[in-house]
């Protein structure tokens, strides 16, 4: 007999609430093709109870009274408890969207260390005295919260993402509904549930599952709520950028990318094929910060293309949970269609296939979302593959000449989020580092993130920053405080004479 299968609601005000309307979909594991739970189909009723629970923990509950040293110490609690439970959550972001294990545990063996990064900055926000220019007055900055925040995030990295939301929107006194993807949402609830364990009072974190044209735009669309953090496809952030727009609400949005690696010919050449494969083939290609377009000086080409093609040949498809595995699968039958659509499209525009091109399947197994690390040569500007996000293991490599080339080439996108420059001419490295239109850039190294160095895109991959120094005051809102410290004019006076 098969085991029956888990049904996941959503998690409101401290406990678990099945969907108003009973409608459920699969969670379907990408490794196997095989439905591995249900979660609750949100509609805007369950919007709106999700709404009132974050509403009521704002404005009534003792989340309401907590001061910045209570908040910290609620951070802390999270942190601890992370610390000490991550592991538990291990499985059911794999069985979601298929990252390989080490990669999970990676990820997750960090998570506390965000919460104690903004346990930090709560309390380093205080009010603040303003220069100005009026006699007789004190003017300060007081920083205020804005309430209800929606947290909707992809199913890339759902928890970790969704970490980089909720840790500063907490730091600052927010209550937060997370709208996680509804091709991975499992991870969300179970990580949500361990953190409320933590002492959290009720209705300060909740989870509304579903679509995004159902209840991802009911909660961006409910009046109350006060502020959006978005993170996802541009498709997705244009839509909720026009309903917060409506709303005249501030939404951040961290969209997608189409990143530059230039390789230089005087590159320690190891070290950038370290690089280039770790930026386009971990997680699959399934990363924000993929480094898609490698564009590599003519000198070098056939050096770096030879080592490259022998590096992508002993990667390894295999199930997620074997620690040996190199290739996990895509992370649903989505994004399968779309990679290798984007695939067929680039032959057919004339790139040349390299290497990979198809899909794939590990030994023993018949099912799963899994594509051929992918290479391309022979790409032009005008094609799909050098303009468009595939999010897919997919690499679109091209020429240069010189530095002035490589540049125009890396800025010829419409997107803007990362970019990594190899070479050993570090005056070269910074001079194309300050020139490069994208919101990271890593020089002789790619791919990290740290809860001190901001994530944001330029162009078409966003606006508004994550994590850094000023993380907290995207959760902020400043009110300016005058005291009058002498008496005010008759602004009518008698006239005596
Ligand atoms: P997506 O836009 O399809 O969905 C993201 C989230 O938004 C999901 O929860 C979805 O349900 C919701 N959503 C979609 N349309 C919505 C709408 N109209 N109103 C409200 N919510 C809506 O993106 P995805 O396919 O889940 O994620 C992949 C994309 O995310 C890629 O483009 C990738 O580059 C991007 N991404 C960006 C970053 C970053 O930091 N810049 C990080 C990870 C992923």
């Amino acid at each position: 007999m098969m085991p029956a299968i888990t049904h996941f609601p959503h998690f409101i005000d401290g406990s678990w609430c099945p969907p108003d309307n009973d409608l459920w979909l699969d969670a379907v594991n990408p490794a196997t093709g095989q439905t591995w739970a249900r979660i609750a189909q949100g509609d805007n009723i369950d919007a709106g109870r999700a709404v009132d629970a974050a509403s009521h923990a704002f404005t009534k509950g003792e989340w309401s009274t907590y001061t910045h040293e209570q908040r910290a110490g609620a951070l802390i609690n999270i942190a601890d408890s992370l610390e000490q439970n991550w592991e538990q959550l291990v499985e059911y972001e794999i069985c979601d969207n298929g990252k390989r294990i080490s990669e999970v545990k990676a990820q997750f063996s960090c998570l506390h260390l965000w919460y104690r990064f903004f346990a930090k900055q709560a309390l380093d926000v205080k009010p603040r005295r303003l220069e100005n220019q009026v006699p007789g007055v004190i003017n300060r900055a007081h920083y205020e919260p804005f309430g209800v925040v929606a947290a909707i995030t992809p199913w890339n990295s759902p928890v970790m993402i969704a970490t980089w939301k909720i840790a500063p929107a907490l730091a600052a006194g927010n209550t937060v509904v997370i709208k996680p993807s509804e091709h991975a949402s499992v991870s969300t609830l179970k990580f949500t549930e361990l953190i409320c364990s933590s002492g959290l009072p009720a209705g300060v974190i909740n989870v509304l599952c579903g679509y995004g044209h159902e209840a991802g735009e009911a909660l961006v669309e409910d009046n109350r709520v006060a502020k959006v953090s978005f993170t996802g496809s541009d498709h997705g952030g244009r839509s909720v950028a026009i309903k917060s727009a409506q709303g005249i609400k501030p939404a951040t949005l961290e969209l997608g990318g189409k990143s530059p690696q230039l390789v230089f010919d005087d590159a320690d050449i190891e070290n950038a094929l370290n690089g280039v494969l770790s930026g386009i083939f971990l997680s699959s290609g399934q990363t924000c910060v993929a480094g898609s377009r490698l564009l590599l000086q003519s000198t070098i080409y056939d050096e770096f293309l030879g080592r490259l093609i022998e590096r992508v040949s002993r990667l390894k498809a295999g199930d997620p949970f074997d620690i040996d595995t190199d290739i996990a699968p895509l992370a649903n039958q989505a994004q399968l269609k779309k990679v290798l659509s984007m695939i067929a499209t680039a032959k057919k525009q004339g790139a040349k296939c390299v290497y990979g091109g198809e899909r794939t399947y590990p030994p023993g197994v018949a099912d799963g979302y899994y594509v051929q690390p992918t290479l391309f040569t022979n790409v032009t500007r005008d094609m799909q593959l050098w303009r468009e996000e595939v999010f897919g293991p997919v690499l679109a490599i091209v020429k240069f000449k010189n530095e002035e080339q490589a540049l125009k080439m890396a800025n010829d996108t419409p997107y803007g989020l990362a970019a990594g420059i190899w070479t050993q001419d570090f005056e070269r490295g910074d001079r194309l580092g300050c020139k490069i239109a994208a919101g990271t850039v890593y020089i002789n190294h790619y791919r990290s993130v740290s809860t001190g160095s901001p994530v944001g895109g330029y162009k078409m991959s966003g606006y508004g920053r994550e994590l850094g120094p000023e993380a907290i005051y995207d959760f902020l809102q400043v009110k300016s405080i005058w005291r009058g410290t002498q008496p005010c004019a008759d602004p009518f006076p008698l006239d005596d004479s």
